[in-house]
């Protein structure tokens, strides 16, 4: 097996990984072999997935060895904030042509290595392998070896080619690469007991310092932030932590586990997102690190800290309460931001109308039910005409989601807020918090929607006023016509990678009597792309097995 394929294999076994746990020893044995069929890479190819992953190391000269689509496609597009150096921001690519394509592009990817370390002199050079020089057979791994022999500086091949799946193995696949061939390769010049790893966290907009200052207040040193701010120096110490937090489960678990393995460095799960969070993250921090030596007085001074910021946080936030109270907010996010903002919006007084699931784990839903009851509004799947509906017909205030979803907001002429990774505000920490209540009242009283809102003095009817009258029109048919209402529902797709609609699905579940994701994605493919449905298959697996009882067929 080539060395890429046995990668795959390795990531797609990763013990860690909670989607494999989930499975049965059954279908983990088979590991997650299936061939993506074209297509299944929408939403962000896995190279993309690696140089997001790995483009917040900010000295690095990050080499895409590809045609040049392939690097205009991922630059610079998430806003990770730097210290220091900006070579990270700069734009390499060894833009291969047709005639690479015939003779190969080993030649031409050495000569920018070279012409790379000759002119801008970094501690080292990440190589980015996308799918044409990986068809053509380019043996970047060689050209890095000889490179790195030949150049005196390291040279590390990033095997990601986009074909092979979906962002997310591509956050996978760079921390096999780091873990190859940077972790461990070089010594910090002390250690102290204080020292931790922060793995998945990127910077985003400047979030990590955000958190830094109170880790520095506690003497708890970032010893490798892998990768937000970090240095190709301390990422290639990091092995010397005590211990370390990951913040985003599903991008590099595998980093975390592997470090567990192989260095004894224990880590955890944290997120710094929302006050309750942010303290359980630095409490357990400190209990980590006096687990493995450090002084047990870490801990009254990390209570001590919290109880300051955390009252600080709160008194912030109650300026807002009277201007914010009783405003709408309609959150489509994802993963653990689906509740740890929720608690702060709350106090700031504000209602949640509606939670986005999608991307949520089992544990997020439980979270949101905990934090806002058994009657939470968890929103799995809400299409664009739905959630302009909410908005227009004014059931939600405020929509806060990802940059994608800004234009139903705009259309409703109603205020909106990014909180996805193209944000411009950064929201981590106790201060980040109450940046975004700041910023959501900035939205809501900004005087341009009165403005927008008044029709134009030419517009005898206006385009809101068609479109709500397509909108009831079609509701009036649907709610007369219980069959084709239900013929609509059934036709509404769940997987955009292959196309398969709801109606399919249920099907599957009764005809087949299946009773687990992974069996649906068998049957029907759905879910066999970018991964991104699974929620919502699982969801429809839920109502159908509510209503008919589903034992699986052997
Ligand atoms: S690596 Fe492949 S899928 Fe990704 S952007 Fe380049 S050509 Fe497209």
């Amino acid at each position: 097996m080539s060395t890429l394929a046995n990668k795959i294999q390795e990531v797609f076994n990763e013990p860690g990984c909670g989607k494999n746990q989930g499975k049965s020893e059954k279908e983990r044995k088979k590991g997650c072999t299936k061939q993506l069929t074209p297509g299944g890479a929408a939403g962000g190819c896995a190279f993309d997935g690696a140089k997001i992953a790995l483009q917040p190391i900010t000295d690095v000269a990050h080499l895409v060895h590809g045609p040049i689509a392939c690097e205009g496609n991922s630059w610079d597009n998430r806003g990770a904030k730097s210290s220091g150096s900006q070579l990270y921001r700069t734009s390499f690519t060894t833009d291969i042509n047709e005639t690479d394509v015939v003779f190969g592009g080993e030649k031409r990817l050495y000569k920018s290595i070279k012409e790379i370390i000759e002119k801008y002199d970094p501690p080292a050079v990440f190589v980015y392998q996308t799918c044409v020089p990986a068809m053509i057979g380019d043996d970047i791994g060689a050209v890095c070896k000889t490179a790195t022999e030949k150049l005196g500086k390291p040279v590390v091949p990033i095997y990601s080619p986009g074909f092979v799946g979906a962002k997310n193995l591509g956050n996978k696949l760079a921390g096999e690469a780091i873990l190859d061939y940077v972790i461990g390769t070089e010594e910090p010049e002390y250690t102290t007991p204080y020292d931790i790893n922060i793995i998945g966290e990127y910077n985003l907009s400047g979030e990590l310092w955000q958190v830094k200052p109170l880790l520095d207040e506690l003497g708890i040193r970032i010893l490798a932030c892998i990768s937000g701010d970090a240095k190709y120096h301390e990422v290639a110490c990091s092995h010397r932590a005590k211990a370390a937090m990951m913040v985003c489960s599903k991008a590099m678990i595998n980093i975390a586990r592997k470090m567990q393995e192989r260095y004894d460095i224990p880590y955890f799960e944290g997120s710094f997102y929302g006050i309750g969070d942010m303290s359980d993250s630095l409490r357990e921090i400190a209990r980590l690190l006096i687990e493995r030596g450090a002084p047990a007085e870490l801990m009254e001074r990390t209570e001590a800290v919290i109880a300051r910021e955390e009252a600080r946080a709160w008194k912030e936030i109650e300026v807002y309460k009277q201007r914010l109270a009783g405003k709408r907010v309609l959150l489509i996010t994802g993963g653990v931001k689906s509740w740890s903002v929720v608690a702060a919006l709350q106090e700031g007084g504000m209602e949640i109308v509606g939670t986005s699931v999608k991307k949520s784990t089992k544990e997020d839903k439980e979270k949101i039910k905990e934090i806002m009851g058994q009657d939470a509004h968890m929103i799995d799947d809400m299409t664009p005409r739905e959630m302009y509906k909410m908005l227009k017909e004014a059931k939600a205030d405020i929509m806060l989601s990802g940059g994608r979803s800004q234009f139903i907001a705009l259309k409703a002429k109603m205020p909106w807020l990014d909180i996805n990774q193209e944000r411009h505000h950064a929201y981590a920490g106790y201060v980040g918090m109450v940046e975004l209540v700041r910023e959501i009242d900035k939205a809501l009283s900004n005087p341009i929607w009165e403005q927008v809102r008044r029709p134009a003095p030419w517009d005898e009817t206006t385009w809101e006023e068609v479109a709500d009258a397509a909108i009831a029109k079609e509701a009036a048919e649907l709610a007369a016509n219980p069959e084709l209402a239900e013929q609509k529902r059934r036709a509404q797709n769940v997987c955009n990678c292959k196309a398969i609609d709801t109606g399919t699905i249920e099907d599957a579940i009764r005809d087949h009597k299946l009773t687990t994701v992974e069996r649906i994605t068998e049957h029907t493919h759905a879910g066999g792309g970018c991964g991104k449905c699974a929620g919502s298959i699982a969801s429809i697996l839920a109502r159908v097995s509510e209503t008919a009882s589903v034992t699986e067929a052997a």
